[in-house]
């Protein structure tokens, strides 16, 4: 029986498809290679194509015994997501509903659903608990979130299980260096950073340094990409026993400012990355740190790689060996 990836060929898909496989599993990579890159499908098994093709998908199920899908592929920029709505609800929840349709159609019980921390909007409390208020500030937050309700009904109507994993900050490399993360344009902070270290930019622009921080500017959990793409594999696993549809925040449960990123950027790097400070990014929250116990508790989650230093040293090991992702590897950026 085989695992049904769709956005496998994106930053985290292409961690967890590593992982899956590093586990024994058959893995079948749907990607429409819009974000994602040729170079990141580690899978045997790749269809290029939409997952609004109900013919293409009804060809995947019909020829693969499918056990489980794992859902990433979706538009993620929150900025972007502002200026086009409507362009995040066609993406993200149409195509969520296609897929469900058709997993309901084939008989598929079990998904894995890449959701985000965007969901809780501005935090009522840190650390972040599962059953705190979702209040999205974004049409990005708000279509992830419209998606984890879809499945929770899919769950009473047709019997679909389904995990949704709440990411915080994702950020790291796999370590055996062939896969890392390459968005067009970027816009996270660790990627960024590393490029002003890598000499790509004059200096990193702080999103705001008079928020109500101990440094003033934002603090984040930062989280290990294989620690996240291991709790992707547990929750198939979770599914597999026999588990509830169930929701999940994946974070190291600790915080660090933007400015302590820096500072350890420059730790691991030797480069000085200067600064200059820049105006706020709208919606951003102050303060992000996720509660871990749930994830720990039921799903058997342990992260390998919390420590920051070493969450940066993995980037810069990607970023280092591989300046223009993978373009530079003979494999189109799409
Ligand atoms: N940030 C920044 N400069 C940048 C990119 C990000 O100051 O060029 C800040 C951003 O405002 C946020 C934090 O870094 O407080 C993490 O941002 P990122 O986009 O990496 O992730 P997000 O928190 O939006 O998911």
């Amino acid at each position: 029986m085989s695992i049904l990836v769709t956005g496998g060929a994106g930053y985290v898909g292409s961690h967890t498809v590593a992982e899956l496989l590093a586990h024994g599993e058959e893995v079948i990579v749907l990607d429409n290679l819009r974000t994602g890159h040729t170079g990141a499908v580690l899978a045997s098994a790749f269809y290029q194509g939409d997952i609004r093709d109900e013919a293409l998908l009804d060809q995947i199920f019909t020829n693969h015994d499918i056990e489980a899908v794992i859902h990433f592929a979706a538009s993620s920029l929150v900025g972007e997501s502002v200026q086009m709505p409507l362009k995040y609800y066609d993406n993200n929840v149409g195509s969520a509903q296609k897929l469900l349709a058709a997993m309901e159609k084939h008989g598929v019980k079990k998904i894995v659903f890449s959701s985000t921390a965007a969901t809780y909007g501005e935090p009522k409390r840190v650390p972040i608990q599962e059953d705190d208020p979702t209040e999205p500030t974004s049409p990005y937050g708000e279509t992830k979130l419209a998606i984890e309700k879809m499945l929770k009904w899919c769950d009473v109507a047709y019997g679909i299980k389904s995990v949704s994993l709440r990411y915080f900050n994702v950020a790291g490399a796999h370590p055996d260096g062939k896969i890392g993360e390459d968005h067009q344009p970027e816009s996270h902070l660790i990627p960024i950073v590393l490029q002003v270290a890598l000499g790509q930019r004059e200096h990193i622009a702080i999103f705001g340094d008079d928020f109500p921080t101990e440094d003033g500017t934002c603090i984040r959990d930062y989280i290990h990409v294989m620690d996240l793409a291991q709790a992707h594999y547990l929750a198939v696993e979770h599914l597999r026993k026999g588990g509830a549809t169930e929701v999940f925040n994946l974070g190291n449960g600790s915080g660090f400012s933007v400015k302590q990123v820096i500072e350890k950027a420059r730790e691991v790097t030797g480069h000085p990355i200067p600064v200059k400070v820049a105006e706020r990014r709208a919606g951003d929250p102050a303060i992000l740190i996720a509660s871990n116990e749930k994830a720990k508790r039921v799903l058997g989650w342990k992260p390998q790689h919390e420590d920051l230093g070493t969450i940066i040293e993995s980037a810069w090991k990607w970023h280092s060996a591989h300046p223009n992702g993978y373009a530079g590897e003979g494999s189109e950026a799409k």
